[in-house]
């Protein structure tokens, strides 16, 4: 093994002791970590910043203080703390762990890397991470923090994703036998803090004098990444069907899939082949709806595999049930299970209610977990269907003020 392999050990977690991010799921260097709090957090982070995660953190924690609280209580009480989130299907995997450690292992997390990987949820990433903070063992924790810090520090220019493997190895040469947990947060704080996608603070870098990037002046090129493949399309209509009481219809999704569980305005089915330039068919469930729907915006939202782009509809009605739906008033949106693209949807509903809504009474914090409300929510007034003969609403009249722009969240 190199000399400098040996080095970076020593550097960092020198480094480490002085000027590591202090964050609430952390113990202080050297001291153990709670494995349900490493593991809720390690979760939490994923595709996620650290801002956003640690108010949802806290109030986890507030409402289910260890793992048999959290397996104890029912999914949808989760789902709507998870709320805002994004990539819901992290929370039903959350809710499926707490419960597989209760019942089998229990109440307890099992120490080592291959008990963890059986765990719903738990990954290579997440297992070695829980492995390496929370028991102490020795494990390569690779995030995409470390990976970019090996890159530059390896001066590897082979692109992304394809050089995962040599970036591991590399992780795995330079970590030491000892303090292997703070060594992993050192790397992840040193890529989240000077070691930065852009313009690294090499000057600032603890280990300037060892890194192959910095010396052949490769530090602002690294990692190279293959070009991605051109995200597909997709679009719909989304219906804000609401009552002269403030109530508007939401549905509950299959358990299963996308969204899962979550709750949601109703909707045509998202495909390719979408056709804003006609007025949409009415979802199913819907089918006895009086009255014509009013184009009130649209709402872009980036998903994983696709981008979304959903128009969205209005319509008053009389009608007091509809199948396999339910009415809710707009003001208790908020305590609702809504996925990011519905509450995009929601502040539609908003601006169709009074002005003394709670909703549209609400700051909006960043991050926050209760539903976010913007200044500009479109005021919208809609025809009652008994004062206007049905007509043909197309897109091309929609408003544009309301436009909402994409957030990479599922
Ligand atoms: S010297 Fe610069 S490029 Fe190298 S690890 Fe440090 S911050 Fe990153």
């Amino acid at each position: 093994m190199p000399d400098r392999d040996l080095e970076v050990g020593p550097a960092l977690l020198d480094w480490y002791d002085r000027h590591r991010r202090v964050l609430p799921w952390r113990s202080a260097p050297g001291a153990a970590s709670d494995p349900y709090a490493v593991w809720l957090s390690e979760i939490m982070l994923q595709q996620t910043t650290v801002a956003a995660v640690k108010p949802y953190f806290a109030a986890f924690l507030a409402a289910w203080p260890t793992v048999r609280d959290l397996a104890a209580a029912p999914l949808d009480d989760i789902l709507k703390a998870w709320a805002g989130l994004g990539y819901y299907s992290r929370a039903r995997n959350l809710h499926a762990c707490a419960r597989a450690i209760v019942d089998q292992h229990g109440g307890r997390f099992p120490p080592d890397e291959v008990g963890l990987r059986s765990l719903p949820g738990i990954g290579p990433y997440t297992a070695a991470a829980i492995a390496a903070i929370a028991f102490g063992q020795r494990a390569v924790v690779v995030d995409g923090n470390v990976e970019r810090v090996m890159a530059r520090l390896c001066a590897v220019e082979e692109p992304l994703p394809a050089a995962r493997p040599r970036l591991h190895a590399a992780m795995n040469r330079v970590t030491p036998q000892s303090r292997t947990g703070d060594f992993a947060q050192a790397v992840m704080d040193l890529g989240a803090t000077i070691c930065t996608p852009r313009s690294p603070a090499c000057v600032l870098c603890p280990l300037i004098a060892l890194c192959d990037a910095r010396r052949l002046g490769l530090q602002a090129d690294l990692p190279r990444k293959s070009k991605k493949a051109k995200v597909p399309q997709r679009g719909g209509a989304v219906f804000i069907v609401h009552r002269s009481d403030g109530c508007v219809l939401v549905r509950q999704r299959p358990p299963e899939g996308l969204f899962g569980g979550m709750t949601e305005f109703p909707s045509t089915p998202w495909t390719e082949q979408h056709d804003a330039e006609h007025s949409p068919t009415r979802p199913v469930g819907l089918e006895k709806l009086e009255g014509p729907f009013v184009p009130v915006g649209t709402v872009e939202h980036g998903l994983t595999h696709f981008h979304l782009t959903l128009h969205v509809y209005a319509i008053r009605t009389d009608r007091q049930s509809f199948e396999g739906c339910r009415w809710i008033a707009v003001d208790a949106l908020a305590g609702e299970a809504l996925p990011t693209l519905m509450r995009k949807v929601a502040r539609f509903a908003q601006g169709l209610n009074s002005e003394t809504s709670t909703l549209a009474n609400t700051p909006e914090p960043e991050p926050q977990i209760t539903l976010p409300v913007q200044s500009d929510c479109p005021k919208i007034n809609l025809p009652h269907p008994k004062s206007q003969a049905p007509n043909e609403f197309r897109t091309r009249h929609m408003p544009q003020r309301g436009r909402s722009r994409t957030t990479p969240s599922a």
